[in-house]
Formats: C-alpha cells, structure tokens, sequence
C-alpha cells in the first residue's frame, strides 16, 4: 500500500532494490521532520536546509530539532520560491544542501515551479525534499495531476491525506525516491524484529517509523482507496479546485468584497473592501467566537486575508455565498459597534 502510493508519485518501473517506498506517519510535520532526518542521514550533521519563505513552518523546526544548521530562508514576495532567487542562494552556499519547495502553500494554496527548482538543485548537487502535503492530492486527478510536474524528481516528498484525501487523521506520507535512504531507519530490538524472525519472512515496521507502537493508520488509506479508487478520489478533488473557482468569481463580482488571486487549488483569499487588516481580524474572530464559521487567516502582501480552504466535496454554491453574506453582516455590526460607541 505504502509503495503502491509511492508509485503515485515516482512512475511503476524500477528495480525493486532502488524502488520508490513511502513510510506512514502522524502527519505533514512528521513526514517533513524524517525527509531532514534521512537528509542528515545521507548527507551527515552540516546538511543545510535551503527554503523559501513560503515554506511551512515545520521545516524549520524540525532543523532545529535535528540540531542542523540554521536554515537559509529565500525570500518569496510572489508566494512561490522563485528559481533565479534561489540559484542565486545556491551559488554562494557551501554544501551539503537539502532544498524543500511546496507544492500547496499553506498560505495561498501555491506550487512553487518543481521542475525550475529541481534543475537548480541538479546543476549545485542539492538534495531536493517536496513538501506535497496540501497539494499532493492533485495526483489522483487526471484534469489536475499535470500541475506536479517534478514532483518525481524530489529525493522525498510529504503527503497528508487528511487534506485533499479526506482521511481523518492522522494519515501523513513520506515518499521516497530510494528505498535504500531508509536503511539510515533500521533498528533492531529482539522482542519485534529477531534476525531471525525477520529471515523467515516477518514483517519488520520497526525500521518504518521511529515511533514504536502505532494505530494502523494505512488501514483507512488502504480503504478508501479500494473504495473509491483513484478515480472516486480524483473527482472529489476536481469537485473541491471547482467549486474554489466558483466562490472566487463569487468574491470578485461583489463590490464589498476584494479577491487575492485566482485560486491555485482550492484555497480562496479575499477581504471586506476598504476594511482594515484589524477589521479583518475581528470579523475573523467574531465568525469564529460566534460559532457561525471557522475561516483561517494569512498575511499575504503586506495585507491580512480571510482564507477558505476548500475540502469538502458537499460544499455547495449556496453555503459559499451564505458564508460570504455571513462576513458581510459580521463586518456590518462590527463597523456599527465602533461608530456607536
Ligand atoms: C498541513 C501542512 C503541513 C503540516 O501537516 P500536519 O498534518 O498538520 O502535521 C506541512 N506542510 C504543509 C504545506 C501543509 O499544508
């Protein structure tokens, strides 16, 4: 189950001793902390880690963790690592480096240019890691799965079904390109995995995670996908990128409201014209302490956004424009409350 998700990603040949594999794990954080694990591993203790500002947060935590050196952020005012900007990092940086570009920013929805940043990373002998975790599900649709172009040339690459996979969690990935980057995992403790058991034909999971007891979490994956397939789950993301476009045109037609962008995936941005970026907090916070609707929030060209992350498929056009008049009333009382008092 594991590999066969990992052939999602890396393509059906190859020799099985260097075949792709995948490791479950509690989630995206999980998966980006063992992609720097096995970098560190491969590469040894003065790994650097090269990202952009895009990139989430857990990068650089788990650097930190590892007890790596201090990570090299590139600045992304576009929202995506841009190529030129990163070579230009690349260049001056003394190896060994691992690179992690996003594919599904977790502020805007965005996919940094893969294949660009794949062949910087070649040209300086960088290793790349891929951080899938939003915009990995696109895989499983036909109409979307071109837009990961690279994707398969990452050394590792997260992937968090509990997104655009609509597993509850915890359901996170980490594919590998290399089977053989895994061995830095292998451990042995004789009660789980004797040589001898494991000569016989026993599974060994104790070189698959570094936890040790675990739910089987590959269950539910295993599940779903025989369920709906590939292609059950490909139509529920075209259904969720759809109706994202939906809501944009939405925002954009109203005169109260201000979209950021076209939506990538399935992430929409927008904001009460004229508002304040305070203004926009609160009416954030009063949706939320009201218990009318949950909206995130991402600060994105020097403004504060509303953000709707689109992930289920029941969302219909009704509940997105009752959710936009919802905002506007919000606002409506908020303004009214300060000009009154
Ligand atoms: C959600 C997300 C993560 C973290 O995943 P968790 O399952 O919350 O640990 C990491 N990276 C990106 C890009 C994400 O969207």
């Amino acid at each position: 189950m594991a590999a066969a998700l990992a052939r999602e990603i890396y393509g059906p040949r190859h020799n099985p001793g260097t075949a792709p594999d995948s490791l479950i794990t509690t989630g995206g954080t999980e998966s980006n902390q063992l992609a720097l694990l096995l970098a560190r591993e491969t590469h040894g203790g003065s790994v650097r880690l090269v990202c952009g500002a895009n990139a989430h947060h857990s990068l650089a935590r788990a650097a930190w963790l590892l007890g790596l050196p201090d990570p090299v952020v590139v600045p992304a005012p576009a929202g995506t690592l841009h190529p030129a900007a990163l070579d230009e990092v690349l260049s001056h940086l003394p190896g060994p480096l691992l690179v992690a570009a996003t594919a599904g920013t977790t502020d805007a929805g965005l996919i940094d240019p893969l294949p660009e940043i794949a062949a910087r990373c070649a040209a300086h002998g960088a290793r790349l890691h891929i951080d899938a975790a939003y915009g990995g599900g696109l895989l499983f649709s036909d109409r979307h799965r071109t837009r990961l172009a690279g994707l398969d040339t990452a050394d590792t690459v997260t992937l968090d079904l509990h997104k655009l996979g609509w597993q509850p969690v915890a359901a996170g990935l980490l594919a590998v390109k290399d089977r053989r980057d895994l061995t830095a995992l292998r451990h042995r403790a004789d009660y789980l995995n004797a040589a001898d058991d494991t000569e016989a034909g026993l599974p060994d999971l104790l070189g698959r995670s570094l936890r040790t007891t675990r739910r089987p979490d590959v269950l539910k994956l295993a599940v779903t996908l025989r369920t709906l397939g590939r292609s059950g789950l490909g139509a529920l993301v075209d259904q969720v990128c759809a109706r994202a476009r939906e809501f944009a045109a939405l925002i954009d037609e109203h005169p109260g409201f201000q979209l950021h962008a076209r939506p990538a995936i399935s992430t929409v941005l927008f904001r009460p014209t004229g508002a304040t970026d305070d203004t926009v907090a609160a009416v954030r916070r009063a949706l939320l302490t009201d218990g009318r609707a949950v909206l995130g929030r991402a600060r994105l060209d020097g403004r504060l956004w509303l953000k709707a992350t689109l992930l289920n498929p029941q969302t219909g056009p009704a509940d997105l424009a009752a959710l936009l008049h919802l905002v506007a009333a919000r606002q409506a009382t908020l303004v009214e409350g300060h000009t009154t008092r």
